[in-house]
């Protein structure tokens, strides 16, 4: 048989040829979707370079695949970012199931358009199908000149693929999940394309992994916001990339809230023998004694019995495991161990694993000795790898391989005996030891391994006990029954308390037990300075429960919507009567006599929504978030104020701005509520107030208040973009302080240039939410504390004990500090000063 004879490609404009290496794109210069060619266009109309179907074509009239009969597909895409101009710019001049003839118009574009409103217009000619090529031509091409000779296929080739069907790709999609596709969203991932016939591939960047193989997956070392691409070939291929598009847009099954970061203490190189330091996995304190875990020693013996015997004892041993967990997780159905115990169970059924066991047991090994290696040989990859989450993604590979083993060789699981009062220390704790401790006895541990986004520390967190993580080996060596202090809080293990320590720890714990007792039996009254300034406490909410709970704890009217909650994890956008009912049912709850602050959508590269179709961005936090989003794409933004409109009369009704950063933002933004509200009848428009949580915006603050009813700001992002720090960063946790006088300057020129316009000033931020913080807000001049939830009643006794004339002097003092180590120290003080002094009742 002949060979497929080799194909010419036209140009389908004119221009000038780029490698596509100089794209500026990651997932076209990384060939994410297939290699080609890039044209700078000289010409406005793109045209068929071959023959064929047309195979798709974008909604959005910017991308448009032609297939030929013998499955070559070629992709060609207009300008870069294009999807954003939803259309605009765009006529296409085909549909989709048309055929055509190379050398036919398909896309007529207004190339001036885009040249103002596209990033680049770039145009990318892929070859998607996989054909290799050579360019028949350099630097400028012709519409309509040969481009590419395609290299011929072997008819071999041609009958493999048209057995298993043409390799679909899917869009690019950028991660949501905060530590990346880690064991358990990718156990979700895995487990949902083995529903499939189809074979499934996962692609970063230039690296592929088996999409039906967790640890395949888990090796891609994914993070959050990395640009992926699926692909599938076989029968139900369209369906897979369906459901798995949907699937990784959704988290996997993960949602933010599940993943939030503990607070962490970096772990000063210097450890006394006497006081051991680590980070805090999960908060609390307790005193008890060291109880050192010991290990169980397993016995295995290398050779086999006969390759037979020992595939079945493994057999055996995999069911029994895989019961044994489903029975863990349905009697832990709903929390965090459930979700672990099940990706433990995908762990066993992980096809690299279960291929490296087999081939051992081929060599006449041991099925014990086969599955020990394969597990630990993976999990030693893991560990080199040097992804901090695949290094606690081993531990669970261990968990599961032990388990197995214990079975294989017939051991039980030594229950070890614990006396009442356990501190449990161990160099590492896997997670079924985890969830099987004896919480009756144990009242927290401290390992030398594991990290704050271990299992383990969701596990202990999910138990409510205190520990400890990242301690040096000398805790090893503590003797069991030793008397010792954990304190999760500040990150330390003392060894030696001293009776004085262990009576300050009981007084600590009792007087804030006191204390918030006394906060809640307040929590109703107003929040009234000691020289009689009253401070409006308002709460940060995302629901209409929470809208409900902050009214029952005294809150004052809801100084932050945080509104993505009715965006994300969806894949439509809702409806605008949907939206309405939401801010309806809290508009009524609020009554007329309180701030409804409703913040419009906040999101972006940072948190995409699966139906915003949005490119990868290198820096997220530094791209298209926020009101840039909305602007971009305004119909979303008018679907939202039409929404919030309709609540217009029932409460007093704010509209905030998020990620303000030019005066030009806020006018159109403005121009929009005007046009909505005026098409609805509204006469009198709500109040209109931006964050300031840009520092561009706080320095052009006074610029800008004479065009808002208000500001609030938000300190979360003001000290990420103010110090430089991303605010998720484990190790920079400690340092990204919103007490930090940079910001605190900051706030104070907010706070001067709104009140010399006669405009409020409110703090949403977490910094809001510190009691120790409160003095220098207040004497910052801060109208408004916007607070979460439960913070409330605190929030307000903490106004309660301050004097505004002496937290402008405080003021003055900690603006002139180095850092917001310093300022914490002042502020501590201060604190001490003043709970001295006894509150008189308003
Ligand atoms: C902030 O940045 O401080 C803020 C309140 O907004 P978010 O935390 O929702 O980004
Ligand atoms: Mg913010």
């Amino acid at each position: 048989m002949s060979a497929i004879p080799s194909l010419e490609l036209l140009a389908p404009l004119s221009g000038v040829l780029l490698p596509l290496d100089q794209v500026p794109d990651p997932v076209f210069s990384g060939r994410l979707i297939g290699d080609g060619v890039c044209i700078d266009p000289t010409s406005s109309v793109l045209c068929a370079p071959l023959s064929g179907v047309v195979s798709n074509i974008q909604d959005s009239g910017h991308a448009v695949s032609i297939t030929d009969e013998q499955g070559v597909q070629v992709l060609m895409h207009i300008g870069l970012d294009t999807v954003n101009l939803a259309g605009k710019g765009f006529t296409a001049r085909v549909r989709e199931g048309e055929s055509v003839e190379a050398g036919q118009v398909l896309i007529e574009f207004d190339a001036d358009y885009l040249a103002l409103h596209a990033r680049s217009l770039l145009t990318l000619v892929l070859v998607v199908s996989g054909e290799p090529f050579t360019a028949l031509v350099d630097g400028v091409v012709d519409t309509g000149q040969p481009l590419l000779c395609l290299g011929a296929r072997t008819p071999a080739e041609v009958a493999t693929r048209q057995e298993e069907g043409e390799a679909l790709f899917s869009k690019p999609l950028i991660l949501p999940n905060a530590n990346g596709l880690h064991a358990r969203p990718a156990a979700v991932l895995a487990q949902a394309a083995k529903g499939f016939a189809a074979s499934i591939q996962l692609h970063k960047h230039q690296s592929s992994a088996n999409a039906k193989s967790l640890v395949a997956i888990m090796a891609l070392q994914t993070v959050k916001g990395d640009v992926l691409q699926l692909s599938a070939a076989g029968e139900d291929a369209q369906a897979a990339l369906d459901s798995l598009v949907a699937l990784i847009a959704e988290g996997c099954g993960e949602t933010a809230a599940a993943e939030a970061p503990v607070e962490t203490f970096d772990a000063p190189v210097t450890s006394s023998l006497s006081l051991l330091r680590g980070v805090c996995a999960s908060p609390g304190t307790a005193l008890g004694q060291v109880m050192q875990l010991s290990e169980q020693v397993l016995n295995i013996p290398e050779a086999g019995a006969g390759e037979e015997r020992e595939r079945g004892l493994l057999e055996g041993a995999l069911a029994q495991a895989a019961r044994e967990l489903q029975t863990l997780q349905e009697g832990a159905a709903g929390s965090a161990q459930a979700e672990i115990f099940r990706a433990h169970q995908e762990l066993l059924e992980d096809p690299e694993l279960l291929e490296q066991a087999q081939l051992l047991l081929g060599q006449g090994k041991s099925a014990a000795f086969a599955w020990r290696g394969a597990t630990e040989d993976t999990a030693a990859l893991f560990k080199r790898l040097g992804n901090e989450l695949l290094v606690e993604r081993a531990l669970d590979l261990l968990d599961v391989g032990q388990r197995v083993l214990r079975l294989i060789l017939g051991a039980e699981a030594r229950a070890q005996v614990l006396p009442d009062d356990t501190i449990l220390i161990a160099d590492q704790l896997t997670p079924s030891q985890t969830a099987s401790l004896d919480t009756r006895r144990v009242l927290g541990f401290a390992t030398v391994g594991g990290g704050a986004t271990s299992h383990v520390a969701i596990l202990a967190r999910a138990l409510g006990l205190p520990a400890l993580c990242g301690l040096p080996a000398q805790v090893l060596e503590v003797a069991n029954g030793t008397p010792v202090l954990l304190d999760a809080d500040l990150g330390q293990l003392h060894l030696t308390p001293e009776d004085a320590d262990i009576q300050q720890l009981l007084a600590k714990r009792e007087q804030q037990r006191e204390r918030r007792e006394r906060d809640s039996e307040l929590a109703h009254h107003a929040a009234i300075t000691r020289d009689g300034q009253h401070i409006e406490v308002t709460a940060n909410v995302a629901s209409l429960e929470e809208v409900e709970q902050s009214l029952a704890l005294g809150g004052e009217g809801v100084g932050l919507l945080r509104s993505e909650f009715l965006y994300l994890e969806r894949s439509s956008a809702p409806s605008v009567e949907e939206q309405a009912a939401t801010y309806q049912a809290m508009a009524q709850a609020l009554g007329p006599e309180r701030n409804l602050v409703v913040r419009t959508l906040d999101v972006g590269g940072d948190k995409p929504l699966a139906y915003v179709p949005m490119d990868g961005e290198a820096n997220p936090f530094l791209g298209i978030r926020g009101i840039r989003l909305c602007l971009q794409r305004p119909e979303l933004l008018r679907q939202q104020l039409r929404a919030i409109l309709a609540c217009a009369g029932q409460t007093r009704l704010h509209i905030m701005l998020p990620m303000i950063t030019r005066l030009s933002e806020l006018r159109e933004a403005r121009q929009l509520l005007v046009e909505e509200a005026r098409a609805l009848g509204i006469a009198e428009l709500p109040k209109l107030g931006i964050m300031i949580e840009v520092p561009a915006a706080a320095l052009m603050a006074d610029r800008f208040a004479p065009e808002v009813d208000f500001f609030s700001i938000g300190t979360n992002d003001l000290t990420q973009y103010t110090l430089a720090m991303d605010r998720d960063h484990p190790q920079l946790a400690s340092q990204a302080d919103s007490l930090h006088p940079a910001v605190l300057r900051l706030i104070a020129s907010t706070v001067k240039a709104a009140h010399a316009h006669g405009k409020w000033v409110g703090v949403c931020g977490a910094l809001a939410s510190e009691v120790l913080a409160v003095p220098v807000l207040l004497g910052l001049g801060v109208d408004e504390l916007s607070v979460s939830v439960p913070l409330i009643p605190s929030i307000k006794a903490a106004v309660r004990e301050v004097n505004l004339q002496q937290c402008r002097v405080l003021v003055d003092q900690v603006l002139d500090q180095e850092g917001a180590e310093q300022v914490r120290g002042i502020l501590r003080d201060h604190q001490q000063a003043t709970a001295a002094t006894p509150v008189l009742e308003h």
